[in-house]
C-alpha cells in the first residue's frame, strides 16, 4: 500500500462556481486515492513519503471525452472543408492506412506518447474499424499508465471500398476485442458506431445486442454540422430527429430494457429542442469540442442552454478537427466560443467562466468514468488523477492568486514548450 503526500499550491472545485485554493498545502495519497487536502502537515502523514512541489501548481487532471487517435498523423493541416468533405478527403484516406501492422504502430506509438506527456489523465478514443491495430492501441495505451475507453469504429454503409465493413464482421470484430481485452484494467471497450450515415439499421441492433450482453458504454457523433442532419434526415425519414437514430436501439442513455447507458455524443452543435430534452432525460454526455467546430465551420453549440436544462457537458479535442491534443486550450476555446454565442445567437445565454469549463473537464467528465472508480475531484476516495503546474516558466511581475495562476497558465499555455506539466499522477501512480 503506497502512502505519497503532495507540497504545493493546491487548486480545486467543489462546484462549479469557485477555486478552492490553499498555498503551500498538502494533498494526501492512500493507495491511489485521494485521502484529503490539507492546510498544514501534521504527525499523522509520518508514514507518508512527501513530495515536494512548492511553488508549483496541484490541480485534477484534465479528460478528454472525444479524441480520433488514427487522425493524429494530419493534426493542423487541411482544414479548408466542413464536415462531409474534411472526413471524405482527410480523415477516411488517413484511416485506410491502418490495415499495415509497420504503420499502425508507428503512429499509435506517437499517439499514445503524446497523450502521456499532455494533460490529459483520461480520454475516450476513436480507433478506426480494423481489429488488430484497436487491440494494439488499446495495449499500449493499457503501458502508459492513462485510463481510457476505446472504441473500434463501426461503418458498413456510405463509406469508402477499404473503410466499408460487412454487418457481420463489424459485430463479430467488436465482440472480439471486448473479449480479447478482459485482462487490461486501466484500457476498456467503448461501443463506437461512428455516426449515423456510416450505419445500417441491422448493425445498429447487432450493436445493441452487444451493449446487453457485455454492458458497454457508447461513444458516437450527434448533430455536429447542418449537412451531415440533413443526410441523416434522408436516409431515416421515419426518425423524428438525428437522436432517435440511436434512441430505437437502446444507445443513447437508455437501452430498451429501461437500463442506463453510459452515453458520449461529440458535438451536439444544432441539437433541436425534442433532442436536447431526450439527451437531458437519458442522461446523455455531450463532448463539447469548440476547436473543431471553429476548424470545420460547424457551428457553436448552446453550452449555457445545455447546462440549464442540466445536460452533462464535459470538453474535448476531437483531433483532428480539433488540432491540438491540450485540453487547457480547449477550456480556453469553449470559454470563448461561449462568448460568441452570447453577442453574436442570444444575449440571455451568458458566457462560460473558467471554472465552470474547468469543472466540465474534469467532476463532469469524470462521471463518465465512474464504471472504473470515483474520479475528476479532490474528495476523499477519488482516484488521485492530477496534474503539477510549472508556472515559473511563465515569469510575470505579478503577485497572482493561485485560481490566478492556473487560469493564466491555461490560456498561455501554447507558449510553453511541451505544454508545461512538471509532473503527472493517474490513480495515485506518477507517470512523469
Ligand atoms: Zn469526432
Amino acid at each position: 500500500m503506497s502512502k505519497i503526500i503532495l507540497k504545493g499550491d493546491i487548486c480545486y472545485l467543489e462546484s462549479p462556481t469557485k477555486f478552492t485554493k490553499i498555498k503551500s498545502g498538502f494533498l494526501a495519497i492512500n493507495n491511489g486515492k485521494i485521502e484529503g487536502v490539507y492546510i498544514e502537515y501534521d504527525s499523522s502523514f509520518n508514514d507518508y513519503k512527501l513530495i515536494d512541489y512548492s511553488n508549483k501548481l496541484i490541480v485534477p487532471g484534465l479528460i478528454d471525452t472525444h479524441i480520433h487517435a488514427p487522425q493524429n498523423p494530419f493534426r493542423g493541416i487541411s482544414m479548408d472543408d466542413e464536415l462531409i468533405d474534411w472526413l471524405n478527403k482527410n480523415a477516411f484516406c488517413e484511416e485506410q492506412k491502418y490495415t499495415e501492422e509497420d504503420y499502425y504502430k508507428k503512429a499509435y506509438d506517437i499517439f499514445v506518447e503524446e497523450l502521456k506527456k499532455s494533460a490529459t489523465t483520461r480520454a475516450s478514443i476513436f480507433a478506426t474499424i480494423h481489429k488488430d491495430a484497436t487491440i494494439y492501441l488499446m495495449q499500449q495505451l493499457e503501458k502508459s499508465g492513462l485510463v481510457t475507453f476505446v472504441g473500434k469504429v463501426n461503418m458498413d454503409r456510405n463509406s469508402p471500398d477499404l473503410l466499408t465493413e460487412t454487418t457481420e464482421n463489424s459485430i463479430f470484430d467488436t465482440a472480439f476485442i471486448v473479449e480479447d481485452t478482459k485482462n487490461l484494467v486501466n484500457t476498456k471497450p467503448i461501443l463506437t458506431p461512428r455516426f449515423t450515415p456510416s450505419c445500417t439499421k441491422e448493425l445498429m441492433h447487432g450493436l445493441e445486442s452487444l451493449q446487453v450482453r457485455y454492458n458497454l458504454p457508447v461513444q458516437s457523433h450527434l448533430s455536429e454540422n447542418l449537412e451531415e442532419i440533413e443526410l441523416v434526415k434522408s436516409l431515416h425519414p421515419e426518425a423524428d430527429f438525428y437522436a432517435k437514430t440511436y434512441d430505437i436501439y437502446g444507445l443513447f442513455g437508455k437501452s430498451n430494457q429501461n437500463l442506463p447507458v453510459k452515453t458520449m455524443m461529440a458535438h451536439c452543435v444544432w441539437s433541436c429542442e425534442k433532442e436536447q430534452d431526450l439527451m437531458a432525460k437519458n442522461g446523455v454526455f455531450v463532448a463539447h469540442s469548440p476547436l473543431s467546430n471553429l476548424n470545420l465551420s460547424s457551428g457553436i453549440a448552446p453550452i449555457r442552454t445545455y447546462l440549464e436544462k442540466g445536460i452533462k457537458v464535459t470538453l474535448a479535442t476531437d483531433v483532428a478537427g480539433g488540432h491540438t491534443k491540450s485540453m487547457f486550450s480547449v477550456i480556453v476555446s469553449a470559454i470563448q466560443m461561449s462568448k460568441m454565442y452570447w453577442r453574436l445567437v442570444d444575449n440571455t445565454k451568458k458566457p462560460l467562466t473558467f471554472p465552470e469549463a474547468y469543472y466540465m473537464a474534469t467532476a463532469v467528465a469524470g462521471e463518465f468514468f465512474q464504471d472504473f472508480s470515483l474520479v475528476g475531484k479532490f474528495e476523499k476516495g477519488y482516484d488521485a488523477d492530477i496534474l503539477v503546474l510549472d508556472d515559473s516558466v511563465l515569469p510575470t511581475t505579478l503577485d497572482l492568486d493561485i485560481d490566478k495562476r492556473l487560469e493564466r497558465f491555461a490560456y498561455l499555455n501554447g507558449d510553453i514548450r511541451q505544454g508545461g506539466i512538471y509532473a503527472k499522477f493517474v490513480k495515485g501512480v506518477k507517470l512523469f
